[in-house]
Order: C-alpha cells, then structure tokens, then sequence
C-alpha cells in the first residue's frame, strides 16, 4: 500500500490495514465520511490484493423471474405487481425450463432465480421448478431466492420451519441463496422502505440455518435512499457478525438505489463518487469476506471497471436478461457478453477469470464457443 497516498487524519486506520486488523466501526464512518476517494481505493486495494492477487473474475448465468407478482409492496420496488396490473407476468415450469435450456447452449453455468411472494403457487410447483432445472443438467449451478421468498414458502407455501423448507429445496437441486431482499437492516428505514418485509434478524436467521446446513449464499446492501451512513456502517456490521459465526457468505454486492420509475423518484440517485466510496469502505471493513463483486447492473459497465481498483475482484456476470432494476428505470444493457467482462478486466490490468456461483476458478468457455442471448434470438 502507498501509504504516502493515504492523508495523516487516515494513518491510523491504514496501519490497522497494512497490519491486518479488523477497523472498527467509528473507523468505517471516519473512512465514509472522508472526501479523499485516491486514499480509500488505496486501502481497499490492499485489501482485495492480499485476498485475491490480479485475478477479477465473472461467471457466466442467466436471470430468471419467474413471476413479480406479491403480496408485499415495498416502497422502492416497481418490479412487485398485483393480478390486475399491466405488468403482471407469471412463467410456467416449461417456459422456464425452455429459456434455461437455451442458456445452457450459450455456456452457462448459473441459473440466479428470484420473483415476488406469490400469492397462490403451491409447495408442489416449486419443488418441480426447481427439480427440473436440476434435471436438465446435474453441473448448473441453482442460486435462487431471497431471504423473504424462503419465509414467505415456509410459513404460507410449505408450511413448515425454515430449516425443513430449505433441506426440501436443497435436496430439489437448490445450491444457495441470493443475497437479495438484506436493504438496510435497521428499523426505522425498514419501516420506510419496506414494510411489512422480514426484519434484520429474520433475514440473518435464513442465511444462518442454510450455511448451518453447510451451504453457502452471497449478501447484499441496498443504499443511495433514505439511511443515514451510521446505518449502513451497522448493516455492513451485522454481516461482519454473521461471517464471523458461520463463515457462510461467500461475496458482497452493494448495490445503489434506482429511484426512476419507483415512488421513491424524488430521491437522486447515488453519485459515482457514493458507489465507489462505499464499495471502498465495504472491502476494508468487511475483513473476513473473501470477494466484493460490483453489480454493473446498477453502476454500469464503465463504473464497475473503475471500481476494480477500489477494493473490488469481481464483475458478476453475463446476466443475460434483468428485470428488477430495468423495471425501475435502469439505463444499463440487459446483458454482457464474455468478451467485455473481460476486455474491461484486462484493460483495467487484472487477469479475467471465469468462475462459477461459488467464486471457484473454472477454464474460461472459449469466446469462439459463446453466443450473446442476443444473437440466439436472432438466429
Ligand atoms: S421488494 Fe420483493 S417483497 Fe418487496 S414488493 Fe418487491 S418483490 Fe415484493
């Protein structure tokens, strides 16, 4: 680390850094509220290259919604509709099926499902949902469904604890959760921004049970709304807290808000300045996470390769067809094709690796073999 780089206010924190101690939280707010962005990328970058050397990776997957409608209507979401809305949509089994199938042709090694909480979908429909999937190749990798999907099966669908619900999934084919649906853990945003929502220990508690089966799930942040930067500093420390018990998460994706479409519009949306800031603060303070993945969904393509030298190693993935952020007026592609996850790496000076929904290394799928889902449709 340039320690020159780092201004004298900072020092005591970077030799916390350089000597591999944990920073506390007054640490982390001091390094958020700091206006020197050179000195927290000097930091985080440290920090991601004693973790993860030259290496940023992306894995090829492919979203799937399989359905937005649900019965909750939190505040920031447009993606949630009810039966009568225009932009209701619900899949079959089949259609899914078919778009996998198709995916599977283009070198994916992912499928990341999540949708709303149904109002009417049966234990039976998710079990073959996801049995399905695991039929057409036993190698995909099923990451699917957020913390308040997996209560929402358990108490209404299922009707059973969270650990028999998830045992059920995971002997279906379901490999992890999704880090999705964590925002801000604190109550008083909740109550803003989701009510209704599972509260920070309810979210915990599905993550906890499933890395209590020996599984894993990544973790996520939702800022750039309404929360202060205590809150996100106490969001990124019940994370920390849960890592430090069952060492079960495997990466981090904050990701900013995107007000266009939500009723939340009058809030501007988070500055390129905030994004990287905080996926900064998030690499230093989250010491004992292996991998930060900047979602290029939100920040976009050219944001996400700036960040690779604030403290992130991971670009995510082709994603093939988003939804959730699109609905909200999202003005990034749909998708990315291998060849500019990986120029963008290499431009930045990393080695682009692929790697699968674990952040396991995999040999790239030559580019000759790939086709965008694009150039499928097409075809
Ligand atoms: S964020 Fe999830 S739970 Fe909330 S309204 Fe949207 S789909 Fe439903």
């Amino acid at each position: 680390m340039k320690l020159s780089l780092i201004p004298p206010s900072l020092q005591p924190i970077a030799e916390k850094v350089e000597h591999y101690e944990r920073i506390t939280d007054a640490d982390a707010l001091q390094l958020f509220r700091s206006h020197d962005l050179n000195a927290l990328g000097a930091l985080a970058n440290a920090v991601r290259e004693r973790k993860n050397g030259n290496v940023a990776t992306y894995i090829l997957n492919r979203y799937v919604n399989y359905s937005n409608l649900c019965v909750l209507s939190c505040q920031f979401c447009a993606f949630a509709a009810k039966k009568r809305d225009a932009h209701a949509f619900e899949s079959s089994i089949e259609e899914i099926v078919a778009t996998v199938q198709e995916a599977l042709t283009l070198g994916i090694t992912e499928v990341h499902m999540v949708g709303g909480l149904h109002p009417s979908l049966g234990k039976q429909w998710y079990l073959d949902l996801v049995g399905q999937l695991r039929a057409l190749d036993p190698e995909l990798q099923i990451k699917a469904f957020t913390a308040i999907e997996i209560r929402h099966l358990a108490r209404r669908v299922f009707k059973s604890s969270i650990g028999d619900t998830l045992a059920e999934l995971r002997d279906a084919g379901l490999c992890a959760l999704t880090g999705a649906g964590a925002e801000i853990f604190d109550p008083a945003v909740r109550d803003q921004l989701c009510r209704g929502k599972e509260d920070a220990a309810e979210w915990l508690e599905v993550h906890r049970t499933w890395h209590e089966m020996g599984m894993r799930s990544t973790c996520t942040m939702l800022y750039g709304h309404i929360e202060t930067l205590e809150q996100r500093v106490d969001h990124l420390r019940q994370l920390r807290e849960l890592q430090d018990e069952t060492g079960g998460f495997t990466g981090f994706i904050p990701f900013a808000f995107e007000p266009t479409t939500t009723v939340m519009a009058h809030v501007p949306p988070a500055t390129a300045f905030d994004q990287l800031r905080t996926l900064a603060v998030s690499r230093i303070y989250l010491d004992n996470f292996d991998h930060l993945t900047a979602y290029w969904v939100s920040m976009g393509l050219p944001l996400a390769q700036i960040s690779l030298a604030y403290g992130v190693d991971d670009l995510h993935g082709t994603i093939m067809e988003e939804k959730i952020f699109h609905m909200a007026g999202a003005k990034t592609p749909q998708e990315q094709t291998v060849e500019s996850l990986r120029h963008v790496i290499r431009e930045a000076g990393r080695e682009p690796v692929q790697r699968d929904s674990f952040y396991n290394h995999l040999p790239a799928t030559p580019v000759s073999a790939l086709r965008s889902a694009h150039e499928l449709a097409l075809a």
